[in-house]
C-alpha cells in the first residue's frame, strides 16, 4: 500500500520536495484494531501550519514520518467486537490507500446513507466547525446581519448558508474569484459577495453593509479582520475561526486591532477550535442532518482522482482552486 510522508519543511507554499509517495507493507492486526480501505481523503488547511516547527493547538508533523488527516474508510478487516466487517470510520490516518485504526480513535457513520466525503464536509470538521463557530461562538440570532470570510470554501459555505436557514437578515461573503462571488448568490443563498482580490476589503464591506455587521465569521484574520472591526455595529461578535492569509507567509506579521473601537463599539472578539464543543455534536447532527435531508443545504465540492493528486490538491486548497470542499477520492464508495 502508499502513503505520504513528510519530508521538508515548506517556507511559502509546499513544494513537490516536501512530499513522497511511499511504498509500505502493513501491520498485523493488534486486537480492537481494524483495517480501512481510504474511500476519500481531506486536505485542510490547519496542516499547513502544522508542517513548521512552531508549538500549537496540534503538535507539528515529523519529518520523515506520514501525514495525518481526515479520512473515511471502509473497513476490510476487523479486530474490534464494535465495528463490524463493511462498515464506514471516519478516522485521522489520512494521506495513505489503506490504513490501521483503532477503532476507539474512529468514528462509525451511517453507511451509504450520504456519500462518503460528506463525513469530510457539512457532516464533518468544516460543518462543525460552521455550527460552532455562528452559533455558540458567535451567539448568532435570526435578524442579524453576517459577514463570512472564505466564504466559498469548506467552513465558509456552510456558516453562509447556516446563517440564511436560521433566519439571518442579511449574508454576505468574500471569496477570491468571480466565479466564486457567483457561486455564493447563484447557489448558496448569499444576499450578497465580494471578490476580496479586486478592491480593499474595508471599501467592499462598507458597501455590503450600509445598515452595519452584527456577526463576522473570520476564517481569514488581516485585512479582513481590521474592516469588520470599523463595520460592525456595537455589540457585534467576531467567531475567530482562522487565519488562512497567514498560512503560507514565509514571515508573520500580525495585523493592528483597533482596540478603540472594540471597546467603544463593546465588541467580543473570541477564537475558537471546533473539537473543544463535542457537547454540540448531538445537536449538530440532527439541525444539519434536517436542513441536509430537507434539500435546502448544500454540500459544494471540488474532488480530485487518487492517491498521487493528494500534494496537488492540498497546494491548489491553500490557493483557492478549491469550490466547496476539497477532497480527494481513492475509491468508489
Ligand atoms: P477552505 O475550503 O476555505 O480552503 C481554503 C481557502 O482559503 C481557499 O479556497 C482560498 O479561497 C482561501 N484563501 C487562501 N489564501 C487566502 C488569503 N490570503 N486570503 C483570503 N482567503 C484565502 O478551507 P476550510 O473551509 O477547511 O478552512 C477555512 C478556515 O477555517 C481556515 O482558516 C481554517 O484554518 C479554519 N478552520 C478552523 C477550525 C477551527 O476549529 N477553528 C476548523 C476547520 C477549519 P479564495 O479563492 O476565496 O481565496
Amino acid at each position: 500500500t502508499r502513503e505520504w510522508h513528510f519530508m521538508h519543511r515548506p517556507v511559502g507554499l509546499p513544494a513537490p520536495e516536501t512530499f513522497e509517495l511511499v511504498e509500505r507493507d502493513l501491520p498485523a492486526l493488534r486486537p480492537g484494531q481494524c483495517l480501512v480501505k481510504n474511500l476519500v481523503l481531506s486536505v485542510d488547511p490547519y496542516m499547513r501550519p502544522r508542517m513548521d516547527d512552531v508549538p500549537s493547538y496540534v503538535p507539528p508533523f515529523e519529518l520523515g514520518e506520514a501525514l495525518t488527516g481526515g479520512a473515511v474508510g471502509e473497513v476490510i478487516e476487523t479486530r474490534s467486537d464494535d465495528v463490524p466487517l463493511g462498515s464506514w470510520l471516519v478516522h485521522q490516518a489520512g494521506w495513505r490507500e489503506h490504513a490501521v485504526v483503532d477503532a476507539k480513535a474512529a468514528r462509525i457513520v451511517d453507511k451509504g446513507r450520504y456519500p462518503s466525503s460528506y463525513y469530510l464536509g457539512v457532516l464533518g470538521g468544516p460543518g462543525f466547525a460552521a455550527f460552532v463557530g455562528l452559533f455558540h461562538v458567535a451567539g448568532f440570532r435570526p435578524g442579524e446581519s453576517v459577514f463570512v470570510s472564505g466564504a466559498a470554501g469548506a467552513v465558509g459555505s456552510m456558516v453562509g448558508q447556516f446563517a440564511s436557514l436560521a433566519g439571518a437578515e442579511r449574508v454576505v461573503g468574500s471569496a477570491g474569484s468571480a466565479e466564486k462571488v457567483q457561486h455564493l448568490v447563484d447557489q448558496l443563498g448569499y444576499d450578497a459577495a465580494f471578490n476580496y482580490k479586486t478592491g480593499p476589503v474595508l471599501t467592499q464591506l462598507q458597501g455590503a453593509f450600509p445598515q452595519g455587521l452584527d456577526v463576522y465569521f473570520d476564517n481569514v484574520g488581516a485585512d479582513h479582520l481590521a474592516a469588520a472591526i470599523e463595520v460592525l455595529n456595537d455589540y457585534g461578535r467576531v467567531a475567530m475561526c482562522g487565519t488562512i492569509s497567514a498560512y503560507n507567509a514565509v514571515e508573520h506579521r500580525a495585523v493592528p486591532v483597533d482596540a478603540i473601537k472594540v471597546v467603544a463599539k463593546r465588541l467580543r472578539l473570541q477564537g475558537f477550535i471546533a473539537f473543544d464543543h463535542e457537547d454540540l455534536r448531538t445537536d449538530f447532527d440532527a439541525q444539519v442532518g434536517a436542513w441536509l435531508d430537507s434539500g435546502r443545504l448544500k454540500n459544494p465540492e471540488t474532488i480530485t482522482q487518487g492517491i498521487e493528486s493528494v500534494p496537488a490538491a492540498f497546494t491548489g486548497m491553500l490557493t483557492g482552486a478549491n469550490t466547496g470542499k476539497a477532497i480527494i477520492r481513492l475509491a468508489e464508495d
